[in-house]
């Protein structure tokens, strides 16, 4: 049996419940029963649910397009990019709709759909409302979906009015959008599917067993990904505190958590010993993590804390290079997936990674998510218009 446990106060809550906070005002995490488990148990099945034991291990008839089950990928230049031998990437633009957020949306739709929601919502700055148009799409329920008028790329916005999702551009940023949707579902008038969720967060700690499982369980001394609202910061910590419960791996990585310069609340609040947090007006290139009031503070804190681990900032700067350099290399990802890169190349610069230690960074977006920054980053590169042969000829020898 799994339950809704708050952290704070300790209260429960029956797992069929649509609530995603407690009357304390906590965020609530799922707690399931203690399993025998061992690494056999995760070598059928595919995907997100090929972790059912670990994720929702009750769960039946799941609204899923076949997510997760993402590629670890080598990249000789990036290495070299970054200071180091081992270094991976989890490449999550290699979802359904293009983002990691599907794996916590498969999850939390069945669970929603389960206990009869009736209509879905969310804030965005764009992939979450991209993911869950298409799984409410594919559950057959309807939703409604908050994005900022201004800094939402438009190939996610097209992607949720694409999958029918009744879309909203608000006249104000993420934050402001996320205070909106908390109310209206507070006023049980919708059902939230953000990362406040909790399922969410258990489909998103199908990224850390994935990493563990591809690399035979052999856990790598560092896993570095960007935080915004910091959701995946929360499903890593969990996932690994899992894992070793579970006996599935006996040492725990470290994670870094790399924010946006313009957008780094948690950053600084790790600065000062996680005192509290200080919401921020977030400005950012990398607009999937431009986010001030982070939701997922507490249980980030936790995560960081319980791995030894780091959180730090970048500037636009240093994510557009490492844009480049992923991009280049053939990887290809948004702005904000590249900030994992920029993060473990200042942390090998700084002494905090070790060269000869082994590190996966989260590519958390797929390259098209964002074309105007693609021809932003890359303007050197701007294609070159010819009339005929003559002028291609003339091109080609030069
Ligand atoms: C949502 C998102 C993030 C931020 O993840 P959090 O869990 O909110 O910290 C980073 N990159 C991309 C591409 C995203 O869509
Ligand atoms: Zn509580």
């Amino acid at each position: 049996m799994s339950v809704l446990r708050c952290p704070g106060c300790g209260a429960e809550l029956d797992a069929d419940s649509t609530a995603y906070a407690c009357a304390c005002g906590e965020l609530l995490d799922v707690e399931h029963d203690a399993a025998e488990l061992s690494r056999v148990n995760f070598e059928k099945g595919s995907g997100v649910w090929r972790f059912r034991a670990l994720v929702d291990p009750a769960a039946r008839e799941v609204v899923s397009l076949a997510e997760g089950d993402t590629p670890l990928l080598y990249s000789e230049p990036l290495a070299r990019f970054a200071g180091l031998d081992d270094l991976s990437f989890k490449h999550e633009g290699r979802n359904p709709t293009g983002s990691f957020k599907d794996r916590g949306m498969t999850v939390a739709v069945s669970r929603a759909k389960l206990a009869g929601a009736k209509l879905l919502a969310c804030a965005s700055t764009g992939n979450t409302a991209a993911s869950l148009a298409a799984y409410a799409a594919a559950a057959e329920l309807p939703c409604v979906v908050l994005a900022p008028e201004k800094a939402t790329a438009l190939g996610k916005l097209s992607q949720a009015i694409a999958h029918g999702a009744r879309t909203v551009l608000l006249r104000g940023d993420f934050d402001a959008g996320m205070k909106l949707v908390r109310a209206a579902a507070d006023e049980g008038r919708v059902t939230l599917l953000n990362s406040a969720n909790p399922w969410r967060i258990e489909g998103q700690k199908t990224i850390v067993f994935e990493i563990l499982r591809e690399r035979g369980w052999d856990p790598p001394d560092w896993i570095v990904f960007p935080a915004g609202n910091l959701g995946n910061c929360a499903a890593f910590g969990k996932a690994l505190h899992e894992a070793r419960d579970a006996g599935l791996i006996d040492r725990l990585p470290r994670l870094a958590a790399v924010q946006a310069a313009g957008a780094a609340p948690f950053a600084a609040a790790f600065e000062r010993g996680f005192d509290e947090l200080r919401p921020v007006q977030a400005e950012t290139m990398a607009t999937a993590i431009r986010i001030g009031a982070p939701v997922s503070y507490a249980r980030a804190v936790r995560s960081i804390r319980a791995t030894n681990g780091v959180v730090l900032a970048v500037d636009d700067e240093a994510i557009a290079a490492a844009k480049r350099a992923v991009d280049t290399a053939g990887l290809g990802a948004e702005p904000a997936s590249c900030a994992s890169l920029a993060g473990a190349a200042r942390l090998v610069t700084d002494g905090t990674i070790e060269r000869g230690a082994s590190a996966v960074c989260v590519l958390t977006g797929h390259l098209l998510k964002d074309a105007d920054a693609n021809l932003a980053v890359h303007a050197e590169n701007a294609p070159i218009a010819v009339t005929g042969a003559d002028e291609l000829s003339a091109m080609l020898s030069s």
